[in-house]
């Protein structure tokens, strides 16, 4: 098992399960030294299914907050969200990027409310997701990428327009020094899907971690986690780690990424 975990949501979302300090307890018996909260960040649109309304980020501040105090000395817990590029939020972005101690960048959408990453079948859509990524990296907005390939969710066939994609992040990750997670979430919890081209997991996918490999990209461990039971499980990490088998991935053990947070919120002020 892994002892840090950067990925981790609250029934707040509205598709997780458990209290938020039941996942603290499992994640304890799990041998986490270090959780971070990192729930669905809110908009000014409700969308119940996927995310805390803005109302309810206050009582999740405060949540995370008090259970850093209650178990301090037991686990290092965080307090973090997981955030969307969308430049049309960017008022709300910037006050979570002052409040949170860090932020991941999980790009579910093109736009607010728009163009779902679940969706991209062709090149066109599957360019400007990783236009997005590189957006929010540039701005300072993020600690690391969540699934950089989620965007293969739906995409028909590994082609060449996917390498292209796929070596596009790797640069965006060495220009800004951005890790990118092997995702232990619902992409290997749903099982191997068909596809044109033969059978994989919807993510991660082994092509997006061979140009991580080759640029040496820093790639952190993130189990993305929405039911407390799943602390108490390698079957999910053994499956991501499996679709890497054999490459020379530079996996981050422990990284600190409260401190690359701190440098980049220095952008916001
Ligand atoms: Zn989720
Ligand atoms: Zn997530």
């Amino acid at each position: 098992m892994i002892r840090t975990n950067w990925h981790t949501h609250t029934s707040r979302c509205g598709h997780a399960c458990g209290t938020d300090e039941q996942y603290v307890k499992a994640a304890i018996r799990g041998g986490l030294k270090t959780l971070g909260f990192s729930d669905h960040a809110a908009y000014e649109e409700p969308w119940p299914s996927e995310r805390m309304n803005i109302e309810e980020v206050p009582a999740y501040i405060a949540s995370v907050r008090s259970l850093q105090k209650k178990y301090s000395g037991k686990i290092d817990i965080h307090l973090g969200m997981e955030v969307e590029y969308y430049p049309s939020q960017w008022e709300t972005l910037t006050y979570y990027r002052k409040e949170m101690e860090y932020l991941i960048l999980g790009q579910h959408q093109l736009e607010l409310g728009a163009g779902s990453a679940y969706g991209i079948r062709d090149a066109k859509r599957l360019f400007q997701y990783v236009d997005a990524l590189e957006g929010a990296c540039r701005h300072g907005l993020c600690d690391y990428i969540a699934h950089p390939d989620v965007v293969m969710y739906s995409y028909p066939a590994i082609d060449g327009s996917v390498r292209e994609a796929a070596q596009r992040i790797a640069e965006i990750s060495v220009k800004y020094d951005m890790p990118l997670e092997l995702n232990c979430g619902s992409g290997v919890r749903y099982g191997k899907q068909r596809y044109q081209d033969g059978e994989r997991y919807a993510y991660p996918v082994r092509i997006f971690f061979e140009e991580f490999a080759k640029r040496n990209c820093p790639v952190v461990i993130g189990l993305d986690i929405h039911d407390p039971q799943l602390f108490l499980t390698n079957v999910y990490l053994n499956r991501a780690l499996e679709v890497i088998e054999g490459l020379d991935c530079n996996i981050l053990e422990d990284f600190d990424i409260i401190s690359a947070a701190k440098k980049r919120k220095q952008m916001f002020y």
